[in-house]
């Protein structure tokens, strides 16, 4: 744990769940045991948020999946930050890779969505991450500088941003990347937000880790000093195993 404040496991539920497996989800988070020195945060549908802000314990934050670039209006399907905050939201994910690479979201209006939700009170989870073949092409810093380059830019402040490195190739694969890759992004991205923001922000960031964390693998990851916690998608719809992954915290 390199950043300051609470270790971070956000739980990504995506397009899944139906109301009554969210009632059993909801129900084995409820009664897991979760370590008090975490910040736990789960981010269901929208549709079931409502349902899961009634019936899950305060002890977990509430998070959207994404959110509108502005004030809401004649945006057919589109969620404003505003309604997030009405339902109970603290947080939102932006960026995320299934956003980028399948709905084709590009760089400046991530940015520009994170300014928004962050001027209006949300947290933001910014998600970066690199493909397969832009790893392999020795580009893995160059994508991800390139992604938390439009948030620097567009963010007033960092007080209320966790940083998530997600590699694509790892996310939904069952290819977590070992310790070490996750570590040494993680270091080069606080080094870039030293360089290009400020030390203090490059300090108190958390940068969490995402990609095929597991009940098996989380202990490992969070040994390493500067992975401040994790996004977690499939096993965040196992209540057991996502409070295994809550309690990975060193
Ligand atoms: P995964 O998803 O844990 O299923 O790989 C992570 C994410 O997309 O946030």
């Amino acid at each position: 744990m390199a950043g300051s404040g609470k270790f971070f496991v956000g739980g990504n539920w995506k397009c899944n769940g139906t109301k009554d497996s969210i009632t059993k989800l909801v129900s084995d988070l409820n009664s897991a045991s979760l370590e008090a020195d975490v910040d736990v945060v789960v981010s269901p549908p929208f549709v079931y948020i409502d349902q899961v802000k009634s019936s899950l314990s305060d002890r977990i934050e509430i998070s959207g999946q994404n959110s509108w670039v502005g004030k809401g209006g004649a945006f057919t399907g589109e969620i404003s930050v505003e309604q997030l905050k009405d339902i109970g939201c603290k947080w939102v994910i932006l960026g995320h890779s299934e956003r980028r690479h399948v709905i084709g979201e590009v760089d400046e209006f991530i940015g520009k969505k994170a300014a928004y939700a962050l001027s209006e009170g949300l947290g933001v989870i910014a998600c970066i991450g690199e493909k397969l073949e832009e790893r392999e092409a020795g580009k893995t810093f160059d994508v991800c500088f390139q992604q938390l380059k439009a948030f620097a830019d567009a963010v007033p402040s960092w007080d209320k941003v966790v940083v998530a490195y997600e590699p694509v190739w790892a996310i939904g694969t069952g290819k977590v990347a070992s310790p070490q890759q996750a570590q040494e992004v993680h270091v080069a991205v606080r080094d870039w937000l030293k360089k290009n923001v400020s030390e203090e922000v490059a300090s108190k960031t958390r940068i969490i880790y995402g990609g095929s964390v597991n009940g098996g693998n989380c202990a490992e990851l969070a040994k390493e000093e500067d992975i401040d916690g994790f996004l977690v998608g499939g096993a965040s719809l196992k209540g057991p195993e996502f409070a295994t992954i809550v309690n990975s915290v060193t």
